[in-house]
């Protein structure tokens, strides 16, 4: 166990009726919580203090490595209310786990385990009204790590920073599950063989943003990106991993190839779809195979998965030539009791057999 101790300094940045009318319609990462959390990491002394402050800009001097080299890494998860007022987080220990291994790619210093699960535990703690309670509702924590040494050689810094911010989030789809048009980007790439795709680095976010705008210009929702070296093997999308599924009832999902991201959804999901007795392929798969798939029926619905939006239905592929329709406007069936076994779990509902939830 950790044995770095959280030091508290009370805030309540806002009324009570100020963060209820927030909580009645939050959107998604408009509104912050009353606190925040910040632990400093020097190369002489590790991890130390440890503080549960009030939310608000942090200190940063401008030749801070962060803001020249992009040395940064961060996480995303929920805390949940579940019917009997508790909350719950869903697998932090996996997000704890994700956030090392993107740490070791940018060169950041690793968290203790157990401290960063802490670290949630006493945030939630502080902000525990501000998990609200209503439908699909739930509490988005941001977990990052920046490197904020004054210095400007390029080098890996030897100060890190690693900070905890929640943002209370209404349902990611307002009027129901609705499937989306997916973008495929052909002139720009997201990952390439040994580079960061793998990691959790803003980097990446930062160079998805022009093709997402391509996208959206496309009047596509999302945008897919394929593996550098090919324009037809499948990578993920901006911000989430894709699955197809066949007639058979079989779930097709690209292999971790070190150029996507290691979902916790898709994890998840796979073991929810093997649990029903699905077959789940995880291997390369490509554009060729979902459009001929659709063309002759072996394909039937597509999805993409991730913490914000959990299970989001794709209805059509579109490129320059390219379009890829499955023809009708209504999620797939597996698409959304996949989702609604998922919700169920995390929200209290159903049987959490994993032991996937930490009881806040
Ligand atoms: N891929 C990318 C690029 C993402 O940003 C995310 C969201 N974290 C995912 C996949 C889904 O990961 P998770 O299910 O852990 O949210």
């Amino acid at each position: 166990m950790t044995d770095l101790q959280f030091t508290h300094t009370e805030a309540e940045r806002l009324s009570d009726t100020e963060r209820d009318a927030i909580l009645r319609d939050p959107g998604f990462g408009n509104h912050f919580t009353d606190h925040m959390i910040s632990i400093v990491w020097t190369k002489e002394a590790g991890w130390h203090d440890a503080e549960v402050v009030p939310y608000g800009p942090i200190p940063m001097d401008p030749a801070s490595s962060v803001l020249h080299y992009g040395q940064e890494i961060f996480e995303g998860l929920k805390a949940y209310r579940r019917p009997d007022g508790s909350i719950v987080t869903f697998r932090p220990d996996a997000n704890a786990r994700r956030l090392n291994e993107s740490a070791r790619r940018l060169a950041l210093p690793e968290i203790p385990e157990d401290l960063f699960v802490a670290a949630i535990q006493e945030l939630v703690a502080a902000d525990a009204d501000w998990v609200p309670s209503g439908d699909d509702q739930s509490l988005y924590l941001r977990p990052f790590l920046i490197a904020d040494e004054s210095f400007l050689g390029v080098r890996a810094a030897e100060r890190a920073r690693f900070l905890i911010i929640a943002s209370p989030a209404g349902p990611y789809f307002t009027g129901g599950v609705k499937p989306v048009s997916i973008w495929l980007s052909e002139e720009h790439s997201r990952a390439g063989r040994g580079g960061t795709g793998a990691a959790k680095c803003g980097g990446n976010y930062a160079a998805s943003l022009l093709p997402q705008q391509v996208a959206a210009e496309n009047g596509c929702q999302q945008v897919l990106f394929t593996d550098s070296s090919t324009d037809d093997t499948i990578d993920e999308l901006g911000g989430m991993n894709l699955f197809l599924v066949r007639s058979d009832g079989t779930l097709v999902t690209p292999q971790l190839n070190g150029n996507i991201l290691d979902g916790i959804t898709r994890r998840s999901l796979i073991q929810l779809a093997r649990d029903r007795g699905h077959a789940v392929e995880e291997r390369e798969v490509t554009v060729s195979e979902w459009r001929e798939g659709v063309s002759q029926g072996t394909i039937t619905e597509a999805f993409a998965c991730g913490t914000a939006a959990v299970i989001t239905p794709i209805q059509r592929l579109k490129g320059t030539d390219l379009e890829i329709d499955f023809g009708s406007s209504a999620p797939g069936p597996l698409t959304m009791s996949l989702r609604e076994e998922l919700t169920g779990i995390q929200f209290g509902a159903g049987e959490d057999r994993h032991g996937w939830l930490h009881v806040m």
